[in-house]
């Protein structure tokens, strides 16, 4: 059976020149970058190396960028750096209501701590609207973060707009773009952005390694304690192999962007299209245009608790794809706090398919998935009205 791979927003498949980048680092290449001999030197070189790489996707300094372990420490760190800076009545933090766990569950600790949270409103369409930033930031707000594209729906949040509040009433401003980095231009020369999470593994690079870009000036507070490593800011033996695989990915993502990105957003809208055209009860959700290029969020009306199986359903034809984010697969069948936060009623908010687009993605695949998804849900559609009608 073909294998077909349309979920690139819970993972990528390495790209072979990014294997390629990391092999010497498993094989040959093995100092420690804090040694001064040959090999510590060796391995600091592609330290700076993958330093230089992440900063030019940014078009920032390398030295603004620090390694960790996941997109999740990224975000970690931003809030626990910026929070413990201050005490808690004296540091508001405000995030959205549809962001992904890493940010979600920290807040819920800072707010355990005594810091307090507030939770910008998400539209219909998945979209943190400005002005509802306007109207919540205060004196004390210390931290705005929003990320730039949502990991479910795929929708991309006007990050320079929520930036250029949060700096004009003196806070600062944390992106997680750890679904958008390497995708659409993220660049801090002109963005008014003072942090962004980004994760490897989202850009074809390999899993367990992460960076957080923090503006020049920028002060935060170390989340690891240690050895010093990272400029003090995040302290352990560095994953050189992992660094020099995530420079590569970060590398090829800035050089292939604007290709790929029209290449995937025809795939994507061709898919929208065709969906639309030959399943008369599905429905695109998030915002048409202002997505990511290659994801497409889809609700089926009056089957919307019937999303595991579909997904389940295509897993038998070969077809991977996802019924939100991977992180909340296990919570399949229950409403959704992404489409809940976008205004979906309980019922609407139960089920929706996720099919991510990426780089190994062909034109043949996505024909052989349109052939396959209008008969699934047909098929599935038969199997729970006969249910209905014997009232199983
Ligand atoms: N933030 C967003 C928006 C994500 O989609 C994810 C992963 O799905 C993360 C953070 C966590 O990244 P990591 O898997 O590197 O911890």
């Amino acid at each position: 059976m073909e294998h077909i791979y349309f979920d690139h927003s819970a993972t990528t498949p390495l790209d072979p020149r990014v294997v390629e980048a990391m092999l010497p680092f498993y094989q040959s290449d093995f100092g420690n970058p804090s040694s001064l001999h040959w090999a510590g030197q060796q391995a600091k070189q592609a330290i700076e190396t993958g330093r230089r790489q992440v900063a030019e996707l940014f078009c920032a300094s390398p030295d603004e960028i620090v390694f960790t372990a996941s997109g999740t420490e990224s975000d970690n760190m931003v809030l626990q750096g910026v929070a413990s800076q201050y005490q808690p009545q004296d540091c508001h933090i405000i995030t959205s209501s549809f962001e992904h766990p890493a940010i979600l569950e920290t807040c819920k600790y800072l707010a355990k701590l005594g810091y307090e949270i507030s939770y910008l409103p998400v539209s219909p369409d998945g979209i943190v609207e400005p002005e509802s930033l306007k109207l919540a930031i205060k004196p004390n707000t210390r931290l705005v973060s929003v990320m730039a594209a949502n990991n479910v729906v795929g929708t991309l949040q006007p990050v320079t707009e929520l930036a250029q509040i949060s700096k004009s009433y003196g806070a600062l401003f944390h992106t997680d773009a750890v679904q958008a980095a390497g995708k659409i231009p993220l660049h801090v020369d002109s963005m008014p952005i003072d942090f962004i999470s980004l994760s490897a593994h989202k850009l074809h690079g390999p899993k367990g390694i992460g960076a957080l870009y923090i503006r020049k000036g920028v002060k935060i507070e170390p989340l690891v304690h240690g050895g010093g490593q990272e400029r003090g800011i995040r302290s352990a033996t560095e994953n050189v192999a992992a660094i020099a695989g995530l420079g590569k990915a970060a590398e090829i993502a800035a050089a292939e962007m604007s290709v790929e990105a029209r290449r995937l957003v025809r795939l994507r809208d061709h898919i929208i299209e065709t969906v639309e055209s030959k399943i008369p009860n599905a429905y695109l959700i998030g915002h048409r245009y202002k997505r990511l290029p290659g994801h497409i969020c889809l609700g089926f009306a009056g089957q919307e608790g019937e999303a595991i199986h579909l997904m389940l359903a295509l897993n038998e034809e070969g077809i991977a794809i996802s019924t939100g984010s991977a992180c909340s697969s296990h919570q399949a069948g229950q409403p959704s706090y992404i489409l809940t936060a976008m205004g979906f009623d309980p019922i609407r908010a139960r089920g929706s398919l996720r099919i991510t687009l990426g780089r190994f993605n062909t034109d043949a695949e996505v024909d052989t998935f349109l052939k396959v998804l209008p008969r699934l849900v047909g098929e599935l559609r038969s199997v729970t009205s006969r249910g209905f009608a014997t009232g199983q």
